[in-house]
């Protein structure tokens, strides 16, 4: 399982994930994985710990 990093919950299924910086990022709904690709930097930067360090 992973987490749903716009609403912190677990998410099983594959349905809805984005991939940004080298990472894939599950998300429990579309509203969801909409929030996050319109700012992703806010929410990944909680998710993945060890990137590369792009400023925004
Ligand atoms: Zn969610």
């Amino acid at each position: 399982m992973v987490k749903d990093p716009v609403c912190d919950v677990e998410v099983e299924g594959n349905e809805y994930q984005t991939y940004y910086r080298g990472a894939n990022f599950c998300f429990c709904s579309l509203q969801c994985k909409q929030v996050f690709d319109k700012a992703p930097e806010e929410y990944a930067d909680a998710a993945v710990i060890d990137d590369s360090e792009m400023p925004a």
